[in-house]
């Protein structure tokens, strides 16, 4: 446990007032924690997030992962870097088939 200090308007606090009477016996600490998870639900879920990119120079034929455009051996791909992470585009699993994507594609995400 962690005491954390930080500053609410005046409205805000009032909202915050409201619902720990309403749900949680007046209990601040808890109606936090509930919205901010409640937040966290809505913005995404854990899993795996692409935070970057590695070059990878491919030594056979592969299709990029995103459009699936075929490029021979020989040229640079990217290899996406995943992190333990919470968003949207979140995924499960790292995927265990070869993933690479085109440099059109990685610049443009
Ligand atoms: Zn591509």
């Amino acid at each position: 446990m962690k005491r954390l200090n930080f500053t609410l308007d005046n409205q805000t606090v009032e909202l915050l007032n409201r619902l720990s009477e309403k749900y949680y016996g007046g209990n601040k600490s808890q109606t936090v924690r509930a919205a901010l998870e409640s937040l966290a639900a809505h913005q995404g879920h854990d899993g795996w997030v692409i935070t970057g990119y590695t070059p990878v120079l491919v030594d056979h034929d592969v299709s990029c992962h995103s459009c699936g455009t075929g490029h021979p051996e020989g040229n640079v791909l990217f290899r996406p870097v995943f992190e333990k992470g919470n968003s949207p585009d979140a995924i499960k699993q790292i995927p265990s088939e070869e993933w690479v994507e085109c440099s059109m594609c990685v610049e443009s995400h």
